[in-house]
């Protein structure tokens, strides 16, 4: 038999053994097949356009300048699950290396596939791949078409093709990760609003040299820092979604209250020289600058973003730094601002519905949640709608770098709330018309609201012009 003869039974060979397969349940992630969930509210939930309250999604126009393949579905977040379960981190300069075949990147990810294929990151994934490319999962025959068919497809349109056509998501919110950048202020207002970064904006992380550049302050005193973030705010807080903060990754959540004469001198040795601050110096600053910069996103009206609990990546979670309960003192500091608390507070959620029952300034997001813990997902949903006001969660944000894999997220998280909301109905917590309600507002009009999506957007369209 010659060779492509042999490649043609044995590809034939596989797709039926994918169609056996697939028949018998073996795989689930299909729009068809949301087990678990009641018909009333799996109708509404695959009905309607979905509002993403948190991305990090890159423009299109930067898409478009690299090479792409099916590694595009895994890379964010995935491959920390292949890490953790043995693929050498030497091996992931590999996987991104655009020059490596696919065939020959399936074969370093194959030994721990089984291994990762249930967990919320891996299925996300593969759900995306079996709605966009029709193939019926991530293997060594399948490979090979999906990164041709990306390749062949990253041209204008494709990101708008996939967010907005295939999800059915209206609008996102970005967290912009470019480095230095404080706000993304060139953006397609059609897919996305922007957030302003508040990690960018606080010290001592303050991205330097781009708050003098673009506010035209030296940042020489306190004052000038003080100038500097109001001139972001002053300018951008009207179009933008919200004011981010992802500094668990770096230090507490816990924010003091620092005299400003304090912070003064904190800054003026900072800037002459940064390491002759002590760890619990640069807290203090960061404290301060912090408590000013949600100040003034307050008096703007602008929502404030909170990173709290779970990391990703691989063999650095501490749990001392990222527990939401050290937010306490700021709700009460700040109690007309509006504070998200992201990620559920993984693994700390009862802290966070406590507090979000408590605190009439706090609401939780789920984003990211519902892919890396979907089961604690479920149960967080259940124990939130039996405790908390029902306008206070928001169900969805991709949380990718990439448009590729947010289908497959946004699939889990309908079907995690949706198998939530069905089983706090038959456990009697609540009535199906409210659990078909509750669908509607964690998807959409929660984030519609609270954010005033469409006030902004007519702001950052009008100055686009578009
Ligand atoms: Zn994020």
């Amino acid at each position: 038999m010659d060779r492509r003869r042999f490649l043609q039974l044995t590809t034939a060979a596989a797709a039926a053994g994918w169609a056996l397969l697939e028949r018998a349940g073996v795989f689930d992630g299909e729009d068809s097949k949301a087990r678990g969930v009641h018909p009333d509210i799996w109708s509404v939930l695959s009905d309607l356009t979905v509002m993403d309250s948190h991305e990090h999604q890159e423009e299109e126009s930067t898409r478009l300048k690299r090479p792409v393949d099916f590694m595009e579905y895994l890379r964010h977040y995935a491959l920390s699950d292949f890490i953790t379960a043995g693929l050498p981190s030497s091996h992931v300069a590999m996987l991104n290396d655009p020059n490596l075949a696919p065939e020959d990147k399936w074969r370093l990810l194959a030994p721990y596939w089984d291994a990762v294929k249930n967990t919320g990151y891996v299925r996300a994934a593969r759900i995306a791949v079996r709605r966009i490319h029709g193939v019926p999962d991530i293997g060594p025959s399948t490979v090979g078409q999906i990164s041709e068919e990306l390749q062949k497809n990253n041209r204008p349109g494709y990101v708008r093709r996939v967010y907005a056509e295939i999800c059915r998501i209206e609008v996102g919110q970005v967290n912009a990760l470019e480095p230095n950048t404080i706000y993304r202020a060139q953006t397609d207002p059609n897919l996305f609003l922007q957030d302003i970064s508040g990690l960018r904006l606080m010290l001592p992380y303050l991205a330097v040299q781009t708050a003098q550049e673009e506010s035209g302050e030296e940042l020489g005193d306190l004052a000038s820092y003080e100038r500097a973030v109001n001139w972001y705010f002053e300018r951008y807080a009207g179009e933008a979604s919200a004011v981010k903060n992802q500094c668990a990754y770096l230090r507490s959540l816990s924010f003091d209250d620092v005299p400003r004469d304090v912070a003064e001198r904190l800054y003026a040795r900072w800037r002459r020289d940064r390491r002759s601050l002590a760890h619990s110096e640069l807290k203090a600053l960061g404290d301060y600058s912090w408590n000013y910069i949600v100040r003034v996103a307050g008096e703007h009206g602008l929502v404030v973003k909170i990173h709290t609990g779970y990391l990703a990546g691989n063999n650095s979670l501490e749990f001392a730094r990222i527990r939401p309960a050290q937010l306490t003192t700021l709700l009460r500091r700040f109690p007309n601002v509006k504070f998200d608390l992201f990620h559920m507070g993984y693994p700390f959620q009862h802290e966070v519905c406590a507090m979000v029952k408590q605190y009439a300034n706090a609401y939780v997001d789920l984003t990211w949640a519902p892919i890396v813990n979907p089961a604690g997902t479920i149960q967080f949903i259940k124990q939130f709608v039996s405790s908390c006001p029902m306008t206070k969660l928001f169900a969805f944000g991709g949380d990718y770098r990439s448009v590729d894999p947010v289908y497959g997220h946004l699939w889990i998280t309908k079907h995690v709330v949706g198998v939530a909301l069905t089983q706090a109905y038959e456990e009697g917590l609540l009535g199906l018309d409210d659990a078909v309600r509750a669908a509607r507002l964690f998807l959409r009009d929660n984030v519609a609201k609270v954010f005033e999506v469409a006030k902004r957007r007519e702001v950052l369209r009008k100055r686009l012009g578009s």
